[in-house]
């Protein structure tokens, strides 16, 4: 595909997504953040190579897929109302903010209904801000040591996803990255092998490389490859 033309620099867009990929070590992968991006920003990460992209509001997303390529990966990484899950399902390849068991089971109601499986991350609360949303690591060991998503009938959970504290601190960053890894390496033996569970998405434009060192397996970047929002 090419881009129509518009005041979106695509050459830089291409250049930052290189430059990011060439980094990042083997096993992990790049969700490309598109949100408030138009189409033609997509277009030029696609035309790059990129084929998963993160958007956080339902209709944003439902409205750009028709617009891309049907080999693209979409991810569902917003605050998610469950009133809202519907157009999602059987459209997306993974949601990655469930933050609640009710969420959850909205997501797994739906999908049976429409026959198809829908592939989620748990989202783990640990920053500093009371404002993000999310699970306790507690809550969540829990949840798994208690065998509950084995009732789920049409949900497979793959993994979990977090974020550190909104901070200059590295040290802050680094722990609580550090605790979003720790608590996927508890969870992950409660697990059968027969489940996917193996996705730690954690890292963004300003502290990926330190996520990756901890032991991200899934960055999502927007700014840092589409400018800013
Ligand atoms: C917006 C967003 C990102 C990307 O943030 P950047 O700083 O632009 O890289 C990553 N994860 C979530 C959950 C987001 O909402």
């Amino acid at each position: 595909m090419t881009a129509p033309a518009t005041g979106i620099d695509t050459a830089k867009i291409k250049t930052n997504l290189r430059c990011i990929t060439s980094t990042l070590p083997e096993g992990v992968d790049l969700v490309a953040v598109s949100k408030f991006h138009p189409v033609e920003a997509l277009v030029a990460a696609y035309d790059a190579g990129q084929r998963y992209f993160g958007e956080s509001r339902v209709q944003e997303l439902i409205t750009k897929i028709p617009l891309m390529p049907n080999d693209v990966h979409w991810h569902f990484i917003g605050h998610l109302q469950r009133n809202k899950v519907r157009p999602l399902i059987g459209n997306v390849s993974l949601i990655e903010s469930v933050d609640s068991l009710r969420l959850l089971e909205t997501i797994d109601r739906i999908s049976s209904e429409m026959k198809v499986v829908t592939r989620v991350l748990m989202q783990i609360h640990v920053a500093a801000e009371e404002s993000k949303f999310g699970f306790l690591p507690d809550e969540l060991i829990e949840y798994f040591a208690t065998q509950r998503f084995k009732d789920l009938r049409a949900t497979n959970i793959c993994g979990i996803m977090g974020m550190a504290t909104n901070t200059d601190n590295n040290i802050r960053i680094a722990s609580d990255f550090q605790s979003i890894r720790q608590c996927f390496d508890t969870i992950k033996p409660l697990v059968p092998e027969t489940h996917e569970f193996d996705i730690v998405s954690m890292g963004m434009s300003d502290d990926y490389p330190l996520a990756i060192e901890y032991g991200s397996t899934l960055v999502r970047v927007g700014t840092a490859i589409f400018g800013s929002r």
